[in-house]
């Protein structure tokens, strides 16, 4: 084995484990490590074997299929020759049994107003709308882009496109006009479903104006749905724009879902962009449906009565994965939220844990830095007792978030999952199994059952324990992507190339010596101090660890002695900015992981740029920090006068 080329090394040292509670593990499907080992060595002796015995009870099947993988490098095709509809595995399923009546979607928008949906409604509601997108003349393959608030109609619209296999498009519904119009042309969609506007933090955001506007721009685009959200006044176009109401007070609830073959496309997802131009991931009907009905039943220690609570928005993978199609087709209660966490108040996520009585919380870093930032006391009037099983996605937890999150809010009672996994990825790659995989704060764990990481060096050769490098895949699983929409050479290039064979996640990451892996940043923004090789989130979890930091993000910046140096940007809590403290912050970095990491620059900020899926985009941060213009795509940045913000303080 070998430790040189794409190597990254590591300085922090996390010691902390927590084994799953003994009553939880009492009670979890998976409730022992040795379960766990078991059922992961037996899948990885065979894959193949293993995925086919699931996809024959776990999903319904119109026809068989005839085989199990088809693996042209790069190009898989899973359950080949089978048809099956995953509209029909959410929904239909269910209607025989029990969940015919229990609640599929409890959902409360922004201004308090709430409804419920059962299986049987939720069925209802899916079947008319997928006859009104045939009555404006859809059909199997068409492209439909969906740009909607979260609320249930966004669902229906989802399940409706998949009944009838027109391919969905979700574009988060605060993506400006010429992200929809580029969305738009990209995919050649043939319709958009919108509303006239949603509420954000009280004010209304016309979404329908915004489609108007991308119109101009998408040749493509034949008709626009509009679901009356806010009462907005909006320009309706006759022979395009049709209302939502109006049109499914004329449609049948009677709609059969179309059997579609395995790789249907089911849908497409431009991923967040945190890195450059944003891409059109492509996943597909069976293996999809099959990888987030499993990976949702392992990692979430699946119980009928629960109530699941997914906090991201359906613009993103997550909300696809893990609001719609992993809990519905496991015939879950999900939870399903409107507005902003902290609208009216910092403590809407508590109040509604406590109204509701959600059982599991999956949300994101960024979140939880905010509520820490925002502070305990909106967490503590609430009883949160109904708990049992906290999640997170979307970036690494700092160590130190982590322990606020398992003390303030699951009272060191519930497990947490950190679940490592991307929009191409499909489902959750590597988590603990709550019942049954101790967990340290910072960590991923392990890998589920069925998935084969590696990480490697440049060559592709796996490095020793505790150095990091490049993680790979190196078996096809279900719910990989199937491609980049359109662009079949940017996908082999981008995943494929640099180590033949292997799918490589653009992440780095490390392994313990209990085979634990720690996701340690994106391989691009790797800082490269005096030929050592660091990662951004070690440093940022030093810098986290120090009680008056809410949040910290790393970056490197040309250096004529070292190559580079270490330039950090930090938020504060309960404390000024001066330069006092910007020298107790580096020195309490060096104590925590060591001089090579202590940073050079401290910049203090009142908010760090991010994603509007709440990542911080730190290649834009390196800009800043070298005093460059940005040059890359700016089009998922939340909030532009954050750039603009820092770029001043520069001056
Ligand atoms: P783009 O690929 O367009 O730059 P993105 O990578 O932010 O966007 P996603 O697919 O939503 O889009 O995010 C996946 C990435 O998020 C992972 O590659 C990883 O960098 C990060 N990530 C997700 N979950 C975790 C986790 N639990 N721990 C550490 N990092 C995580
Ligand atoms: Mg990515």
């Amino acid at each position: 084995m070998s430790n040189s080329g794409g190597n990254v090394d590591t300085v922090m040292l996390e010691k902390r484990l927590f084994p799953p509670p003994a009553e939880f593990a009492a009670k979890a499907k998976i409730g022992s490590l040795e379960e766990y080992q078991k059922l992961y060595e037996l899948a990885a002796v065979d894959p193949v074997a293993f995925w086919d015995g699931l996809a024959k009870t776990e999903l319904h099947w119109f026809e068989p299929y005839t085989k199990t993988l088809e693996w042209n490098p790069p190009f898989a095709k899973w359950f080949v020759g089978g048809k099956t509809n995953a509209s029909y595995n959410c929904l239909d399923r269910h209607l025989d049994g029990p969940r015919r009546n229990k609640a599929a979607i409890i959902w409360e928008g922004e201004p308090g107003d709430q409804r419920t949906l059962t299986y049987q409604q939720l069925h209802r509601e899916v079947c008319k709308f997928a006859n009104v997108l045939k009555a404006r003349g859809l059909a199997a393959g068409d492209v439909v882009s969906i740009y909607m608030p979260m609320t249930p109609e966004l669902v229906i619209a989802m399940l409706a496109c998949a009944r009838i296999g027109a391919v969905h498009s979700v574009i988060f519904a605060g993506f400006s006009a010429e992200a929809i119009a580029e969305r738009n042309n990209d995919a050649q969609a043939r319709m958009v479903i919108t509303s006239d506007g949603l509420w954000r933090r009280g004010k209304l955001l016309p979404l329908k104006e915004a489609v108007d506007q991308a119109l101009a721009k998408s040749p493509t685009v034949e008709s626009v749905i509009v679901l009356r959200r806010v009462g907005n006044d909006v320009n309706m176009q006759a022979g395009r724009d049709y209302w939502w109401q109006e049109q499914m007070d004329e449609a049948s609830a009677d709609c059969p879902a179309t059997p579609l073959d395995s790789e249907h496309s089911l849908y497409i997802l431009y991923t967040s962009g945190s890195t450059g131009k944003p891409k059109g991931i492509r996943h597909t009907t069976a293996g999809y449906n099959l990888f987030v009905k499993k990976t949702f039943e392992w990692v979430f220690d699946y119980r009928d009565e629960d109530i699941f609570w997914c906090t991201a928005d359906c613009g993103w993978v997550t909300g696809h994965s893990y609001v719609v199609y992993g809990p519905l087709s496991a015939g879950a209660t999900v939870l399903m939220y409107e507005g902003a966490l902290n609208f009216p108040a910092e403590d809407r996520t508590w109040d509604i844990i406590e109204r509701y009585g959600v059982n599991v919380l999956y949300t994101a870093p960024t979140a939880i830095r905010a509520c820490i930032k925002w502070g305990d006391a909106h967490v503590e009037k609430h009883d949160l007792s109904s708990l049992r099983l906290l999640g997170t996605v979307g970036e690494g937890i700092n160590p130190e978030a982590w322990m606020w999150y398992h003390r303030v809010v699951g009272k060191e009672r519930c497990p947490i999952v950190d679940t490592w996994w991307q929009t191409e990825t499909g489902g959750i790659m590597m988590s603990p199994l709550p019942g049954a995989i101790p967990t340290k704060p910072g960590s991923c764990t392990k890998p589920l059952p069925g998935i084969l990481p590696q990480v490697v060096d440049e060559r592709g050769n796996e490095v020793d324990r505790h150095h990091g490098g490049w993680l790979t895949i190196t078996h096809p699983w279900p719910g990989m992507l199937r491609g980049i929409w359109g662009d079949d050479e940017r996908y082999a290039k981008t995943y494929w190339s640099r180590i033949p064979g292997k799918y490589l996640a653009g992440d780095n990451a490390r392994l313990d010596d209990d085979g634990y892996f720690w996701i340690m940043g994106r391989i691009d923004d790797v800082i490269n101090v005096s030929g050592h090789r660091l990662s951004t989130i070690e440093v940022e979890s030093a810098l986290v660890s120090h009680p008056n930091v809410a949040e910290a993000a790393a970056v490197g910046r040309p250096d004529d002695l070292k190559g580079q140096a270490i330039a950090v940007f930090v938020t504060l809590k309960n404390a000024e900015p001066d330069e006092a403290l910007k020298q107790e912050l580096k020195l309490h970095v060096r104590k925590e992981i060591g001089a090579l990491a202590q940073p050079d620059d401290i910049h203090f900020t009142n908010a760090l740029p991010k994603t509007r899926s709440g990542k911080i985009m730190r290649r834009l941060l390196r800009d800043v920090a070298c005093g460059k213009e940005s040059t890359g795509d700016t089009s998922t940045l939340e909030d532009y006068t954050v750039l603009a913000r820092l770029r001043a303080e520069e001056e």
